[in-house]
């Protein structure tokens, strides 16, 4: 493990920030982690709990002289952060972010920037439904994928090092345009999100005719819908309105294909149902192939998710 950025700035200081801290000291990858969130509260509890080597009372506090700046703010509010810590910049100094959604927030960030600061948007595909500065743990990113968004004009060295020190986190790294990252998260991460967010809702709904049955004998499909709509509702809201073409896009393919199932199910179609169950079980495997899951029996629960 080596030390990759002297100092490294996080802006946000709630699941995301707080993993990155704990896994920049397990590995030694920055010499001084600042920190700042909006709230006192959070900035409380986090010198409280030690998370961070110096908390900030201003986002432009915490960036200045940073040789990296993370966003780990709602992607809604990146814009605005990005312009309050605009002029704090180091010259030469990387400002990345970790947002779920890449092209709005490129959009909305790059035009506040000084042009003598590489930015170089990221995102980690981990998580959990938990959020703030208390809820984050080192390993949260080993053995996943974190995803950069380079573009033709980002500097080879700043991008190099941006991919070390991820890797340093634990991830695995790869490249991606921010187009086709919006669309490939709206299948893997959004769409599920709001198919689950929704069946806990009619489940919640049907709860008021049957009483508790549902919660009682939640079985493990309904389960972890619940750990997936358990997931900050501000973070997700953002998602949602910021990647509303990919995600649309996704939900109008997913429709046609319920409505297909549907049909089947009314038709008696069971060559159909079963060729369909077939394909989608084969994924499954595919992915504990690819090492992104455990083929335990209670996958998901109290797990990790992207
Ligand atoms: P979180 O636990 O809810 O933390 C968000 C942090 O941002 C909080 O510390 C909050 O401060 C701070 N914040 C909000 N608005 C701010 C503002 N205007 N200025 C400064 N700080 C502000 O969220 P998270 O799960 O770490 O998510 C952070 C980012 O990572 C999001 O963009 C999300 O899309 C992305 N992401 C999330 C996951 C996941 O599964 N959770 C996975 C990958 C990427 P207060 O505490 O003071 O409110």
């Amino acid at each position: 493990m080596t030390v990759v950025y002297d100092r490294v700035a996080l802006i946000g200081l709630g699941l995301i920030a707080s993993s990155m801290f704990w896994a920049i000291k397990r590995g030694n990858v920055a010499r001084e982690v600042t920190g700042y969130a909006r709230s006192d509260e959070t900035r409380q509890t986090a010198r409280e709990i030690g998370l961070c080597d110096r908390v900030c009372d201003s986002a432009a506090e915490a960036a200045e002289g940073a040789d990296l700046v993370v966003l780990c703010v709602p992607v809604g509010v990146m814009g605005q952060v990005a312009a309050e810590i605009a002029p704090a910049l180091k010259p030469g100094a990387t400002l990345s972010d970790v947002g779920s959604v890449k092209a709005a927030v490129i959009e909305a960030v790059q035009p506040e920037l000084p042009d003598n600061v590489h930015f170089i948007p990221a995102h980690p595909l981990a998580g959990t439904e938990h959020s703030g500065p208390r809820s984050g743990f080192a390993e949260l990113f080993d053995n996943r994928w974190c995803l950069l968004v380079p573009n033709e004009d980002t500097d080879p060295e700043a991008l190099a090092n941006l991919r070390n020190f991820w890797e340093q986190l634990g991830s695995n790294v790869d490249e991606m345009d921010a187009d086709h990252h919006d669309l490939v998260l709206a299948v893997t991460s959004h769409a599920p999100h709001l198919i689950a967010y929704t069946m806990v809702g009619v489940a919640d709904d049907l709860r008021r005719v049957t009483d508790s049955e549902v919660i009682k004998y939640s079985a493990a499909g309904f389960r972890d819908f619940t750990r997936i709509a358990a997931s900050d509702p501000t973070m997700w809201r953002d998602v949602f309105l910021s990647n509303k073409t990919a995600t649309l896009e996704i939900l109008g393919r997913f429709t046609e294909e319920l409505f297909a199932l549907q049909r089947a199910i009314r038709r008696g179609d069971g060559d159909q149902l079963h060729d369909y169950f077939t394909r989608t079980r084969a994924i499954r495997r595919g992915i504990i192939e690819a090492g992104q899951d455990t083929d335990a029996p209670n996958f998901g629960r109290g797990g990790r998710k992207g």
